[in-house]
C-alpha cells in the first residue's frame, strides 16, 4: 500500500513547517469581481476549522504566541491583501485560550 503524503504548510506566526491538520485554516473566499474583472466585493475572511471551505488559506498554529504574533506584525493583512475583521483575531483567541 502506499503512504499518504501529510501535507505540510507553513505558520504564520513563527515560520515553522507543521502537518496541515495541527494548523488552524483562516480562509479568504473568492473576491467577487464583475464582467470587466474588477473587484466589487473582497472576499471574506474566516476561520476553517475543518479545512473544507474554497478559497485562499494561510496556516497558524495552535498557539496563543503565533497568533499574537501574526495579529501584531499585520501579516494576515499582508498574505490575503486586504484588512482582517478584529473579531476574526478575537475568536481565534478565543478558540486558542479555550485549551
Ligand atoms: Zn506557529
Amino acid at each position: 500500500m502506499q503512504k499518504k503524503k501529510i501535507p505540510i504548510r507553513k505558520c504564520l506566526g513563527c515560520n515553522i513547517q507543521k502537518p496541515k491538520r495541527e494548523l488552524i485554516r483562516i480562509v479568504k473566499a473568492p473576491d467577487i469581481k464583475n464582467e470587466q474583472g474588477e473587484i466589487i466585493e473582497s472576499g471574506e475572511i474566516s476561520l476553517d476549522l475543518r479545512g473544507k471551505k474554497n478559497g485562499r488559506g494561510a496556516y497558524i498554529c495552535f498557539d496563543i504566541n503565533c497568533l499574537r504574533s501574526v495579529r501584531k506584525s499585520r501579516r494576515l493583512e499582508k498574505t490575503f491583501s486586504c484588512k482582517i475583521p478584529e473579531d476574526i483575531y478575537d475568536n481565534l483567541e478565543k478558540e486558542l485560550s479555550a485549551e
